[in-house]
C-alpha cells in the first residue's frame, strides 16, 4: 500500500532465512484483512507498506534450528510469530509473547513469505489439503482464530445467550464460535442481508438489524430486560464497544477483538455494569491445532466468509469491493 487508497502488486525479492529459527513458504491463498481498511481509508498511517497478515501454504526452506516443521508441510500461520515456550504462551497468550514478531515477512499478501520462530507459530496440517480446504484452513489464520479468541473470552457456553457486535467476517465467525461452544441463543447485529443469511448459517438464532441505543433496546427486549450473558465485540469503536458493555448483564463478559481505534471508556458506567473485559489481540495459535481439526474433518466450513475470489494481481480490487462493502472478504489467489 503506496498511501492509503493506492495498492500496487510489485516484483520484489523472495525472502530468505535470515535466522536459524525461520521458515520460508510459498503461500497457497492470502486474503484481504478488515483491518488492512484502515490504513486504506487513511485512519491509520501508511507509506509504502507490504501488506497481508493472513497465510496458508507450503514449507520451502527452513533454517538450521527449526525442528516441528518440514520442507513440504502444508502449514497454518497466524499474524504474530511466538516462541510457544515462554511463560506467556504456555498461559494460551502467544500474541504476548516475550519474542513477539511480525508473522509473516515481510507481508502476507505475496507468493512467499518469511516466518520467524517457525516452530512456535507455524502448525501442519495432517497432509496435503484438498483444494476445497484452503479458504477454511487460511479463514483459520486469523479471523475464524479471532472469533473463537472472542467467544471464548466472552464465555460462551452452554445454555448461554450470546450477542454479536460486528458483521465483518470475525463477528461473523464469532456466531459460529459459539455455536460450536454450546450456545443456546446468538443474536447476531447486522443490518445487511447477506451478512444476516450467513450469520443464520453459522447458527444465530436471532438478529438485530438495529445499532447504538436502540440496538441495546432490543437485545435487553430479548433478553427479559437483562442483556446477553456474552458479548463478542468485533468492529473496534467507541459506538461498538459502548454498544457490547451495554448489551451484556451485570456478571456477564464481553470478548473484544476489533482492533480499538479512539476508545475511551467511560469509568464511572464501567463502575456500575458489573461486566466482564477481556479480550485485544487473539492468541490465534492457541487454538490453531483444534481449529485445523475441525476444518480437516469437514465439521465447520468457516471459508463461507470469501465472498470473493481474485487473482493477486487484482488486489487492489479487492480492497476497493471491501471498502465498498461489496464483500465481506476477499481471497486471493496465485
Ligand atoms: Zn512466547
Amino acid at each position: 500500500m503506496h498511501s492509503p487508497g493506492d495498492v500496487r502488486v510489485d516484483e520484489t525479492e523472495r525472502p530468505t532465512i535470515v535466522e536459524p529459527t525461520d521458515a520460508i513458504l510459498r503461500l497457497a491463498a492470502t486474503c484481504i484483512c478488515g483491518s488492512d481498511l484502515w490504513p486504506y481509508r487513511g485512519t491509520d498511517q501508511v507509506d509504502h507498506q507490504p501488506m497481508g497478515h493472513e497465510y496458508v501454504g507450503v514449507v520451502e526452506e527452513v533454517g538450521s534450528a527449526v525442528t516441528h516443521v518440514k520442507v513440504g508441510d502444508f502449514v497454518v500461520g497466524t499474524f504474530f510469530a511466538s516462541d510457544n515456550t515462554c511463560a506467556i504462551c504456555q498461559a494460551g497468550y502467544q500474541t504476548h509473547c516475550v519474542h513477539r514478531q511480525p508473522g509473516a515477512l515481510p507481508g502476507a499478501q505475496a507468493e512467499h513469505v518469511r516466518v520467524p520462530l517457525a516452530d512456535g507459530t507455524l502448525v501442519a496440517t495432517p497432509g496435503m489439503p484438498d483444494p476445497d480446504l484452503i479458504p477454511s484452513l487460511l479463514a483459520a489464520s486469523d479471523v475464524l482464530g479471532t472469533g473463537w479468541f472472542a467467544a471464548v473470552a466472552a464465555e460462551v457456553g452452554p445454555g448461554k445467550t450470546v450477542a454479536v457486535v460486528g458483521d465483518g467476517a470475525v463477528g461473523l465467525l464469532g456466531v459460529l464460535a459459539a455455536k460450536q461452544l454450546g450456545a443456546e441463543r446468538i443474536i447476531a447485529m447486522s443490518r445487511h442481508e447477506d451478512r444476516q443469511e450467513l450469520a443464520r448459517r453459522f447458527g444465530a438464532t436471532d438478529v438485530v438489524e438495529e445499532r447504538g441505543d436502540a440496538g441495546v433496546a432490543r437485545i435487553k427486549e430479548l433478553t427479559d430486560g437483562l442483556g446477553a450473558h456474552s458479548t463478542i465485540e468485533a468492529v473496534g469503536t467507541q459506538e461498538s464497544m459502548m454498544q457490547a458493555i451495554r448489551s451484556t448483564r451485570p456478571g456477564g463478559h464481553v470478548g473484544y477483538v476489533g482492533v480499538s481505534h479512539d476508545v475511551a471508556l467511560p469509568g464511572e458506567e464501567l463502575f456500575f455494569s458489573g461486566v466482564h473485559l477481556h479480550g485485544g489481540p487473539a492468541p490465534v495459535r492457541r487454538f490453531l491445532p483444534e481449529l485445523i481439526r475441525l476444518i480437516w474433518d469437514r465439521e465447520i466450513d468457516p471459508g463461507l466468509v470469501f465472498d470473493l475470489t481474485l487473482p493477486i494481481e487484482k488486489a487492489a480490487e479487492g480492497y476497493q469491493a471491501m471498502d465498498e462493502r461489496r464483500a465481506t472478504k476477499v481471497l486471493l489467489t496465485f
